[in-house]
């Protein structure tokens, strides 16, 4: 019954170094193979394009997931509709999302899947604000950091799908929230839409000085999707017992080799601080509740979220990907096949 589909796929072809190029990925077509016992067929509809995929595709022994072999064909999260089952819990007709790959059909484990609906959500709102990038946000948020009412935030990325979040739900402790974003367009939308207190071009600011004057009394917490220069800026503002919680590090994903200090990193001793890293899948457990406060939010207005879905199927997923590092995207980055 699956043999007669094509499978249209993107694979990776090599490790990149620096900055990804076409040549690091392979368009191949292979026929759907039959399904076992627990397996579904999905037809991928959307597909997530996320930073942490550029970590995928690189062999680090230490990271919190093993490498895309190359050959395979790349890890993406992705929502799309049961096309043939073999797992009760996932009828023929039925929305899902999980880790569907970059290709227009899959063949995966029913128990790596979760049901969506498309009549509570637009399909692309599962890989962003109710999808991984909100558990991030939503765990970041109450497991580290842990700002108090009044305290002064520092989020980057803010414009971003993580960012965009994290900085209105520290907004909703009662905390002073200032973004750090790419840009006038994303700035204004961070301040005016979002409602954070102040939102800081990193493009046209001078970043030191800005923080000196809008935080004046120093950083309390510093939520971090960037890394590099931007770290190091906000690491020589931080107040005392400061708390950096490092969600990512998109300036450094593309760099050849040993990534950008922090220089000042004695500064954390100075101000009795703590650095931590934060990786979503730990929190993974927990997930029902934090998609249900933060799909309550959405629906009473308390948050605003926004998908940046490029059309054109696998023929623009290169490109589109490319959009992360240049910061061609404005919300959560989606191709839509
Ligand atoms: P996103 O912010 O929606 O998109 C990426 C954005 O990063 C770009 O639009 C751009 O925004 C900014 N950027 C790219 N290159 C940059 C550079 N060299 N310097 C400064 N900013 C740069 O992506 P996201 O999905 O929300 O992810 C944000 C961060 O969180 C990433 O580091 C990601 O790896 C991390 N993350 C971590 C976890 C975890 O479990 N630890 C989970 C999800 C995401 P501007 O135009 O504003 O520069």
């Amino acid at each position: 019954m699956t043999a007669a589909l094509i499978n249209d796929q993107i694979r990776l072809a090599a490790r990149p170094v620096g900055a990804v190029q076409p040549t690091d990925w392979q368009r191949t077509q292979t026929p759907v193979p039959d399904l076992a016992d627990g397996q579904v067929l999905v037809q991928t509809q959307y597909l997530s394009l996320d930073p942490a995929m550029r970590g995928w595709m690189m062999a680090n022994p230490d990271s919190y997931m093993p490498p895309v072999p190359v050959g395979e064909v790349m890890r993406a999260l992705g929502v799309g509709q049961v096309l043939a089952s073999r797992h009760a819990g996932f009828p023929v007709g039925a929305h899902v999302a999980g880790l569907l790959g970059v290709q227009t059909h899959a063949v995966v484990a029913g128990q790596g899947l979760n049901r969506v609906d498309p009549n509570l959500a637009p399909l692309p709102r599962y890989l962003g604000a109710l999808g991984m990038p909100g558990l991030s946000a939503y765990f970041a948020l109450r497991e580290l950091g842990l700002p108090e009412a009044g305290q002064t935030v520092v989020v980057s990325g803010a414009a971003g799908a993580v960012g965009s979040l994290l900085g209105q739900l520290a907004k909703r402790q009662g905390a002073r929230v200032i973004g750090v974003a790419g840009g006038p367009d994303k700035v204004r939308h961070v301040v005016d839409e979002l409602g954070f207190d102040a939102c800081i071009d990193y493009h046209h600011d001078d970043l030191p000085s800005a923080l000196r004057t809008l935080a004046p009394q120093g950083v309390d917490v510093f939520y971090d999707g960037v890394g590099g220069a931007l770290l190091e800026a906000v690491l020589d503002r931080l107040a005392l017992h400061a708390r950096v919680v490092l969600v990512g590090a998109i300036s450094q994903y593309n760099q050849a080799g040993d990534g950008q200090g922090p220089r000042n990193y004695t500064n954390l001793l100075f101000k009795r601080g703590t650095m931590k890293g934060f990786v979503v899948g730990d929190h993974y457990g927990r997930a029902g509740e934090a998609i249900a406060d933060l799909a309550g939010a959405l629906a009473r207005g308390e948050l605003r979220t926004r998908e940046h879905v490029v059309t054109g199927g696998l023929d623009a997923f290169a490109g589109t990907f490319d959009l992360l590092f240049t910061g061609g995207n404005h919300g959560k980055l989606v191709l839509a096949l």
